[in-house]
């Protein structure tokens, strides 16, 4: 039986990339210089390319499992911090001017956060600690227990993100803006944080020229309990 990613590849190829070939040639002469860094949860429901519309050369992205921000320092154990290492690149030397973390509803690793998990899954449990901070003190989580911690989760990585030197500075001189989305799978809405009351406010009623989802200088992201 042919495999069907296989037969994607090609007819990508054939049907698609004619229509890109310039833009990719172009990308590849000029190198790239995308604005934005996207780190995104894993979950195959959010799209971000279908999302924001970006096409070639517009995000530069990392994913990982509940789009966490790892510290970035005390962690010089050798090991291999690929969402650290992503940050720095695309900060240092890409010099992106934006920042978005963007987490959604019915994530799975929040919802682990109240679970046990398979003693095999050190590596996942020690991740998600970096979201411990956002669990609210509930035993079993309802649906909008599970929302908060979703986007209390957001906001942490945001914080988290400030302790970057390069990441604060950048900040601090308003060359770069972080910005905390939560997807909302069901609605193909996303939930923006206005980082001045902490609220999660819809993409769609925000205003064009509102800055409220640019962190400042002053992050005092606390979304509520
Ligand atoms: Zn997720």
């Amino acid at each position: 039986m042919p495999d069907e990613l296989l037969q994607r590849l090609r007819r990508f190829r054939e049907d698609a990339f004619p229509r890109y070939r310039a833009r990719f040639q172009a990308l590849v002469d000029d190198g790239q210089h995308p604005s934005t860094l996207f780190i995104g949860c894993s979950d195959s429901r959010l799209v971000p390319y279908l999302l924001t519309g970006a096409g070639p050369g517009e995000l530069f992205m990392v994913r990982n499992v509940g789009a966490l921000v790892p510290p970035c320092c005390g962690t010089a154990d050798g090991g291999h911090h690929g969402t650290a290492a992503a940050i720095e690149f695309a900060v240092l030397n890409l010099k992106v001017r934006r920042i978005v973390v963007c987490g959604h509803t019915h994530c799975g690793a929040m919802r682990a956060l109240y679970e046990d998990l398979s003693d095999e899954a050190v590596n996942l449990g020690a991740w998600l600690d970096l979201a411990r901070d956002a669990v609210l003190p509930v035993e079993r989580p309802t649906p909008e227990a599970l929302r908060r911690t979703e986007q209390r989760a957001i906001a942490l990585q945001l914080e988290r993100l400030m302790d970057y030197p390069m990441v604060r500075r950048r900040v601090d001189a308003g060359e770069l803006s972080l910005h905390g989305w939560h997807y909302v799978i069901e609605d193909g809405e996303v939930n923006v944080l206005d980082v001045r009351t902490g609220a999660f406010v819809p993409a769609s009623r925000l205003a064009e020229d509102d800055d409220a989802a640019g962190a400042s200088a002053a992050l005092a992201v606390d979304v509520e309990p």
